[in-house]
């Protein structure tokens, strides 16, 4: 099955998560569990709780169909010791609050070096992030995304992730996001069937499919190689439709929530039925 959504809105609870999925036409979603732009916020409640899972249950998302994403005020692989710990408190209470909502992932960009450590010290303090959250939850998979590589940020090449993957100890419980804008920026081509084969081989040979957890569906707004993070709506930028056309008639990218973080919400009804018209 092929799960579609969106990075729907939780405002005034995570219960309204399934509700605003389910009003676009959405068999998948994505949503922030606690205000995205704050280190800390309000427990959630039993009733939020209840709620959420009540929705979720009558509109059809499994745990298999949302994919959480963290805040992105977490640095896991921060220079400073004070931000590091800072983040790792803030990552862990995000990975329980999955756990409480019955979710078994949850989506993070890996971390920026800030041109304070090298690239390999700073991979080397996410991999001990995600072990330090993982023994304190259960259930949960840490899903790393892809990036742009804009700025100091890590994680824009196959590599790098592999290199924290090695160097977390559960295996079953880390997983892989992948970003079409963001691959795409950091020079992965998906253009072409035979740029999208390559690009896909070299995952699967240097990460394997087995680790992916979610994509996020994104048209780019800059050209290919820029290291620039700026998301387009499906097919108004570099990208275009056949990428996407490309990840609905593969079954790689089946069973797996295939998330639009587009910039203009007012066309993720359009974009989802254009989307389930490719498969
Ligand atoms: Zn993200
Ligand atoms: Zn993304």
């Amino acid at each position: 099955m092929k799960y579609i959504g969106a990075h729907v809105s939780a405002s005034g609870g995570v219960e309204n998560a399934p509700i605003n999925a389910k009003k676009i036409g959405a068999t998948a979603f994505a949503l922030f569990t606690k205000n995205q732009r704050q280190w800390v916020s309000a427990p959630l409640s039993e009733k939020s709780i209840a709620l959420f899972r009540q929705y979720c249950e009558e509109f059809g998302f499994s745990a298999q169909q949302i994919l959480p994403h963290d805040s992105y005020l977490i640095n896991l692989g921060s220079p400073e010791k004070e931000a590091l710990e800072k983040s790792r408190m803030a990552f862990i209470d995000e990975m329980q609050r999955c756990q409480q909502l019955g979710l078994d992932r949850l989506n993070f960009h890996p971390g920026s070096h800030l041109n304070k450590i090298s690239e390999e010290e700073c991979l080397q303090r996410i991999a001990e992030s995600i072990n330090l959250a993982l023994d304190k939850t259960q259930g949960v998979t840490a899903v790393i995304e892809n990036t742009a590589g804009q700025g100091t940020n890590m994680g824009r090449s196959f590599y790098q992730i592999k290199y924290i993957i090695d160097r977390v100890e559960d295996k079953s419980r880390v997983g892989v996001c992948i970003d079409t804008c963001h691959a795409f920026a950091a020079g992965y081509d998906l253009r072409t069937e035979v740029a999208f084969e390559q690009t896909f081989a070299e995952f699967d040979e240097i990460i394997g499919f087995g680790y992916l957890k979610g994509m996020h569906l994104n048209d780019a707004k800059k050209d290919l190689a820029s290291r620039v993070d700026r998301h387009d709506s499906l097919g108004k930028g570099f990208l275009g439709n056949s990428t996407f056309e490309m990840i609905m008639k593969d079954s790689r990218f089946e069973n797996i929530p295939l998330i639009l973080e587009t910039p203009d919400e007012a066309l993720w009804a359009e974009e989802i039925a254009v989307l389930k018209a490719m498969i």
